[in-house]
């Protein structure tokens, strides 16, 4: 019994160690989607991302990037190039007050047949990038949100169980698992008044 009462609270305590995170797609929510962004010139911030991201900082989530970057895979970019756009995206996050904990990125082609299943697995829709977050960060996902601009996003998030689901753009109406919104302030307007609902 005592035992039982020991290893009740280590896991109260692991659970209170566990951070929410706002999970956050690349292209299209971060940047303008052009298409294979892989220059810092092509790289114009979404108007709003930074709000959102100072406001979640505020409230001691981590704050991720999760990309399918299969450019690299299909060859039109190098990994280095990724890389050193990465380093000047994270330098202006840090500027704006609100850093990056983390950035992942599927980087295969998925078209490639010899692509290995874990690799393929990271890939959005499938949530192999938010689950090894998780397990870097020590995340709480049934806490996290995840804004994306694409169903891909939303249905990784899903997958990985996700609660909160956000999608930008417009372009899609409300599903059953997302919340649609035109922008980013948008968002951030309609999870601020949510959060200070929360007593
Ligand atoms: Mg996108």
């Amino acid at each position: 019994m005592f035992l039982i009462q020991i290893l009740w609270v280590h896991f109260k305590v692991e659970q209170k160690g566990l951070a929410p995170a706002l999970f956050l797609d690349r292209d299209g929510v971060i940047n303008i989607d052009n298409g294979y962004i892989s220059e810092i010139k092509d790289f114009i911030f979404v108007d709003g991302i930074f709000e959102m991201c100072r406001y979640f900082k505020g409230l001691n989530y981590k704050i991720i990037v999760v990309t399918n970057q299969s450019g690299i895979g299909r060859g039109y970019f190098s990994q280095n190039k990724f890389n050193v756009l990465n380093k000047w995206m994270s330098e202006r996050f840090i500027q704006e007050g609100c850093g990056l904990d983390l950035i992942l990125a599927a980087t295969a082609d998925p078209n490639d047949p010899n692509v290995p299943e874990a690799e393929f697995f990271r890939r959005k829709p499938n949530p192999g990038m938010i689950f090894e977050a998780a397990a870097l960060l020590k995340l709480d996902l049934a806490k996290s949100m995840l804004i994306g601009d694409s169903l891909r996003d939303i249905e990784a998030g899903n997958a990985a169980g996700i609660p909160n689901l956000y999608l930008i753009g417009g372009q899609f109406g409300s599903s059953l698992i997302a919340e649609s919104f035109t922008d980013l302030n948008q968002c951030l307007l309609e999870l601020r008044r949510k959060l200070n609902e929360i007593p």
